[in-house]
């Protein structure tokens, strides 16, 4: 190798010396594609998700341990990580369904996720109905011949409906169909879906499971290895593929998701209980709360409410657009699941696609405010809110 100039030489760069240990923390395999000392070995890695890996829309090192690692705590065999939570939507939904196949979908369903279901219907010749997310009757009455899968949320955004995971699962799976769940709002740690009889979990990791707001990322997780191997090989074709740094990022943040979940669940209740009881506060939605219509239900399911919840001012609109002017710790922002409380108006925002007639189904009011809430000590955002509720 001596001989070689400088121009080889400065291409064909050393391999990292480790005589004798590993790294503590996963590397980042920063590489699009893998060298092969065997042809055979590079045909078959290919043809499979744990053949050797190839090329990086198939696979990815740094990436597998992210997908292993969330396989492992959502309880599935197998994940396919991609680059949004859309991204593993987009991939589960058109891998698994064809033109002249039947969806079953929730009705409070994430804006992109309405969104897409839509194009389906008008596009690619997929029915749908839309039935309550806690009524397995509907779900029966809902099934014919060509029902392929039923779409559900463990907690809705923005009003926090919690779904009958087991009771819905259960009707799916008398019919034969496949149940999807998209968990971004519990995280494994509060919900784990499949345990209650879901086929397939998927996340926005852009949210709680990364959890700092830097990336973006999508996650779906199976029960079931063809069906892992089915959409596996699909988000190749779609593309939807996942970065290596980025899965390092999420990996950090992955380890302290229990500690931040705590910490998020116990700021919501402190935020929750004081704005139902303020005079200015005209209802709070959060399932944590007696009286919201999924509290029983997500008290016998879950081991913590979340940490998004909304609520109504007195004042209707012009005093939710006063509040959220008013907020200073409290950003007004996008997205969810980061240390940062973040807040926003659903009716002009998230759900501005939705008519008034769709906002009123859904519960959201001219004046709703979102929030999702951080790690930061409760009582300086419990100061925040006091003093933006004063001037609202
Ligand atoms: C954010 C979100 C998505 C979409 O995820 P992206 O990472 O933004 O593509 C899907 N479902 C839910 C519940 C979300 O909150």
């Amino acid at each position: 190798m001596t001989s070689l100039h400088p121009d080889t030489r400065a291409v064909h760069l050393p391999k990292p010396p480790l005589n004798g240990s590993v790294p503590i923390t996963t590397p980042i395999y920063q590489t699009s594609g893998f060298a092969f000392d065997d042809p055979a070995v590079f045909a078959d890695g290919m043809s499979r998700p744990d053949g050797a890996f190839v090329y990086g829309r198939h696979g990815n090192p740094t990436v597998r341990v992210l997908e292993e690692a969330v396989a492992g705590l959502e309880g599935g065999v197998a994940a396919v990580a991609t680059a949004s939570g859309m991204g593993a939507i987009s991939a589960v939904l058109l891998g698994l369904l064809g033109a002249g196949d039947h969806l079953i979908a929730q009705k409070a369903l994430y804006g992109g996720t309405a969104a897409l279901v839509n194009d389906l219907t008008r596009r690619f010749g997929v029915s749908v109905t839309y039935v309550p997310e806690a009524d397995p009757d509907a779900v029966r009455q809902a099934v014919r011949p060509e029902t392929k899968m039923l779409y559900l949320e463990t907690i809705a955004n923005p009003m926090t409906q919690v779904a009958d995971l087991p009771g819905m699962c259960a009707a799916a799976r008398e019919a034969g169909v496949v149940t999807v769940v998209d968990n971004t709002f519990a995280s494994p740690v509060l919900c784990r879906p499949l345990e209650h009889g879901a086929d397939i979990v998927v996340h926005s990791m852009t949210k709680f499971l990364s959890g700092h707001s830097d990336l973006l990322g999508g996650i779906a997780v199976f029960a079931d290895d063809a069906m892992y191997r089915k959409i596996w090989s699909f988000a190749g074709e779609l593309g939807a593929t996942f970065d290596p740094f980025a899965a390092w990022l999420t990996l950090r943040g992955l380890q302290t998701l229990p500690l931040r979940m705590a910490r998020h669940c116990d700021n919501t209740r402190v935020l929750a209980t004081r704005l139902a009881e303020h005079p200015a506060v005209a209802a709070v939605h959060w399932p944590g709360l007696p009286g919201h219509p999924s509290y029983e239900l997500a008290a016998g399911l879950l081991p913590g409410f979340g940490a998004v919840f909304s609520f109504d001012l007195v004042g209707g609109r012009a005093a939710g657009e006063k509040f959220m002017s008013s907020v200073r710790l409290a950003l007004l922002a996008p997205s969810l699941g980061g240390v940062e409380t973040l807040i926003l108006h659903p009716a002009t925002t998230s759900h501005r696609s939705l008519t008034a007639e769709e906002l009123a189904r859904s519960g959201i009011g001219e004046g709703t405010v979102r929030v999702a809430v951080g790690i930061e000590h409760p009582d300086d955002l419990w100061a925040d809110f006091e003093q933006a509720l004063a001037q609202s």
